[in-house]
């Protein structure tokens, strides 16, 4: 590619800034500008709900330090892409041109508070990090809405605080991604905790104007001084209306991170991957970082880019460190592969498509290990 290519990354996180190191790497020596439309320099989200919560560790996230790039950094909110053009439009009213345009902007947090109902909390950035710290400091009671791994994790910040926290969802905790069984020993592990778990099919709302609680679907509500929202997330693709690019549940992307339209490539949370079952949405760490290196390549045009999905993903439940290689859910029981489940255990599934997952459950392995161990589960030699 020549010296006169330019491109423009649009979303200042860990999949633009993961693709713009990856362009350099591969000797990509044209433009490159990324687009950000948060206050701070790029960081990494998962400590946010991890040491940022914690009173004892700094309220940092580690930096995705983008110096040393050659790229021109423009903090301002992209509000259209024109294909026709070339162009990315921002707030500002300023444009920038491009030859090629890489989408990562991203996800936001889902909300539920009403049209105009004021205080909803979520957590999603490092600012909303910060105010949750901050309030966790004189709160003595919490409620959690969600209870997936996000919300789990800020359920472990209260307890590590010794916030009273109840947790509320239409399904038991991290049934949708994890299966029944280890729902069942996060259940048990929550509510040794001292942890209230609450389950209601019909979901709750949120209640007062500013959030003070939740109303259950039989009308009974709960009040706490800390409400915050854990209930998912929307991909950022608003500021994609009319620009003629496939968006589903985010923008859709092959298997070498080429969106619908030529010159225009995606990556992390905001793609939804073309699969045989139809468009996939897997917004975790490992898959921003695989899909900006799939971005570069694709772009570049460099032969043997890595696979669209990694599927490895990791979060910290009251206290233990859970590591995840494969497909989830997970139906049925696993086979124990070292450990027990009482001290922390590695343990196997049958995947679909005869591959296996396997999960470090409260037990530190290195992550090469446990690829090693779902390796050999799916070879039958485990
Ligand atoms: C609190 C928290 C904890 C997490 N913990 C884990 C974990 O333990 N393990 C794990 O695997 N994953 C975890 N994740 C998920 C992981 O952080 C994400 O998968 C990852 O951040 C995705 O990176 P991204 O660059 O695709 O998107 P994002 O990180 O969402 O970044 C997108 C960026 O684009 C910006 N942007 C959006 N719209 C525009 C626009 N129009 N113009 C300009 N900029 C724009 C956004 O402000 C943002 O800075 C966690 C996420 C959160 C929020």
């Amino acid at each position: 590619m020549n010296e006169d290519h330019s491109i423009v990354v649009v979303g200042e996180s860990l999949a633009g800034v993961t693709t713009a190191r990856e362009l350099r790497r591969l000797g990509h020596r044209g433009s490159l500008t990324i687009v950000g439309d948060e206050r701070h320099a790029a960081y990494n989200r998962p400590p946010l709900s991890k040491q940022v919560l914690d009173p004892e560790l700094p309220a940092e996230a580690s930096a995705l330090g983008v110096e040393n790039l050659g790229a021109a950094v423009v903090r301002d909110a992209a509000t259209g892409l024109d294909l026709d053009r070339g162009h990315v439009r921002l707030a500002s009213g300023e444009v920038r041109t491009f030859d090629t345009a890489v989408i990562a902007t991203g996800a936001s947090a889902r909300r539920l508070a009403a049209p105009g109902q004021r205080g909803e909390l979520v957590l999603r950035t490092l600012d909303d990090a910060r105010r949750i710290r901050t309030l966790l400091r004189t709160a003595t009671s919490a409620v959690v809405v969600g209870a997936g791994f996000l919300g789990m994790e800020v359920v472990s910040a209260c307890v590590r605080r010794g916030v009273d926290v109840t947790v509320v969802d239409v399904e038991p905790p991290l049934r949708r991604l994890l299966g029944p069984y280890l729902s069942e020993v996060t259940l048990a592990r929550a509510r040794a905790a001292g942890v209230d778990v609450r389950v209601d099919p019909r979901g709750v709302t949120l209640l007062g104007d500013p959030v003070t609680g939740v109303r259950f679907g039989d009308g009974t509500t709960l009040t706490a001084d800390l409400v915050v929202t854990c209930a998912g997330d929307v991909a950022n693709t608003g500021w994609l209306a009319g620009s003629g690019l496939e968006v589903t549940s985010g923008v859709v992307i092959d298997a070498a991170g080429r969106t619908s339209r030529p010159g225009v490539h995606a990556a992390g949370d905001v793609v939804a991957v073309r699969t045989p079952r139809g468009p996939v949405r897997r917004p975790f760490w490992a898959n921003a970082v695989r899909q900006g290196r799939v971005a570069a390549h694709g772009i570049l045009g460099v032969p043997d880019a890595p696979a669209v999905f990694d599927d490895y993903f990791w979060t910290e439940i009251l206290g233990g460190v859970v590591k995840i290689i494969g497909d989830l859910p997970l139906e049925g029981e696993p086979q124990v592969l070292e450990g027990s489940l009482a001290e922390g255990a590695v343990l196997s599934w049958p995947g679909r498509d005869g591959g296996s997952t396997v999960v470090a459950w409260g037990l530190k392995r290195p992550l090469p290990r446990l690829r090693a161990l779902a390796a050999a589960a799916t070879n039958g030699s485990a």
